[in-house]
């Protein structure tokens, strides 16, 4: 039914990159035979599911919306992608995203952009755009993402879909191509809590392959996800994530989520967090800092599109026309920005002072978890802007990151929950909630009282 659907839509939406047809249904016999042969599978064996193509899979492309990569197949496949199989989940195929996970629109791809379902016209946030798509689209009811300054939770508010970032760490990076290390966490996106919270469940977990990955148990997430309880919960409204450059139509929509918040017994506080301020920043400093550094291995003798390998080009100048041909604009002002915030000299003006910066957002956060059990804000500025858009609102355009940033930075766990639509332009508005690291469970608590 989901193979039709794609068939149906997905020529509009353009959501997948690569439908893997054959694998799907050959790994749906393979749940029947495993069930069949007496083994006891979990609640979403047999459930499709839509992988962005920055995980790595056996068997079909894995690109991360690069034409550096068109062609590659990786001999391995992801943690994540190997505990979706072992769980019986079924993958449909591949799903669209900004080149490396770069960007906010998806419209940074380097095969065309996805549009969002609810209006075709507009961009399904990114760069997981095509991820979010295909759950909003119904041609997934699940599917995964991957968060270094937003991208999972960003396509979430776009979309009207639910989207995690779980606490760095909790979820396996192992096989996930990497963007900024430091800074990635995969997560589970899908239109209902619970979904979400089941599929959390399957990808989490200690990983020996990745050694930033946390050892010890995830947080209870099904069972908060079940509680839809928030009371006695202190929720805080961060007043530096609101007001000016926020849409009328978004404020409306998260004033009226705290209001019920409130009525179903939660104590509303407000809280500050003043080096919130500095987020983008210091991101926009450590982030192409560190991918500058990882995308150094696509230089077309290991990986990537070879270029100008027809004898009369040495090493080096293959190494440059590839990489000139194979990344697109946005790839490469970050890897030149990242290279010259590293560069001797500089190293302790800018990055130096980046991580200082992170250090401050942490105290932030740590100041405001004493005085509340989550932190809340809209999961963006405006609702879904339109593709090709540009922009004559800079402040709107530079606050669209600002929301999801902080949490990043400082490794703690946050996910969006649709909560209506704007007024202004009847579009899907996300409710950003923020909890400390290792309490991904009070993100679900949250979000299954506004369901
Ligand atoms: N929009 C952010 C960026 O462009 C987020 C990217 C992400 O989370 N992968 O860097």
């Amino acid at each position: 039914a989901h193979l039709d659907r794609i068939d149906a839509v997905d020529a509009d939406i353009r959501a997948f990159l690569h439908v893997d047809r054959e694998g799907a249904l050959e790994q749906a016999r393979s749940v029947d035979a495993r069930i069949a042969a007496g083994e006891r599978l979990g609640p979403l064996a047999g459930v499709p599911l839509a992988l962005k193509d920055v995980m790595t899979q056996v068997g079909v492309p894995t690109t991360a919306g690069s034409k550096m990569l068109e062609g590659y197949h990786a001999p391995y496949n992801a943690t994540v992608t190997q505990r979706l199989l072992d769980a019986g989940v079924v993958i449909l195929g591949k799903t669209n995203m900004d080149e490396f996970a770069m960007g906010s629109s998806t419209e940074n791809s380097g095969f065309g952009p996805t549009h969002n379902p609810w209006n075709l016209e507009r961009t399904p946030g990114g760069s997981g755009g095509g991820s979010a798509a295909a759950v909003a689209a119904f041609e997934a009811p699940l599917a995964i993402g991957t968060d270094t300054g937003g991208s999972i939770r960003q396509p979430g508010a776009f979309t009207g879909t639910v989207g995690v970032k779980p606490t760095y760490g909790g979820v396996s990076r192992y096989g996930q191509i990497a963007l900024a290390s430091s800074l990635d966490q995969p997560g589970p996106v899908a239109r209902t809590v619970l979904d979400t919270a089941l599929l959390h469940e399957i990808i989490a977990g200690h990983d020996p392959l990745d050694s930033t990955s946390l050892d010890e148990p995830t947080p209870p997430v099904v069972d908060a996800a079940r509680s839809g309880d928030v009371s006695g919960m202190r929720i805080g409204v961060v007043t530096e994530l609101g007001g000016e450059g926020y849409a009328p139509g978004v404020e409306a929509a998260f004033g009226r989520t705290v209001d019920q918040l409130a009525d179903l017994g939660a104590e509303i506080v407000e809280v500050s967090c003043p080096n919130f301020e500095y987020a983008l920043a210091a991101y926009y400093l450590i982030l192409p800092a560190e991918c500058s550094s990882n995308l150094a291995r696509f230089e077309a003798m290991r990986f990537g599109r070879r270029v100008g390998d027809d004898g009369t080009h040495s090493a080096e100048d293959v190494m440059k026309l590839s990489r000139g041909a194979g990344f697109g604009a946005e790839v490469k002002r970050r890897i030149i920005i990242g290279t010259y915030a590293l560069s001797a000299g500089y190293y302790d003006a800018y990055y130096g002072s980046a991580q200082k910066i992170r250090t401050l957002i942490q105290r932030d956060f740590d100041a405001a978890f004493e005085k509340a059990d989550v932190l809340v804000s809209p999961t963006t500025p405006t609702t879904a802007f339109g593709l090709g858009e540009r922009t004559d609102d800079p402040l709107a355009m530079y606050k669209n990151d600002l929301c999801t940033i902080p949490s990043n930075l400082a490794g703690n766990a946050s996910a969006s929950f649709p909560v209506g639509l704007s007024e202004d332009d009847q579009m899907p508005v996300g409710f950003h909630v923020m909890a400390p690291a290792r309490a991904d469970d009070r993100l679900y608590r949250v979000g299954s009282a506004l369901e």
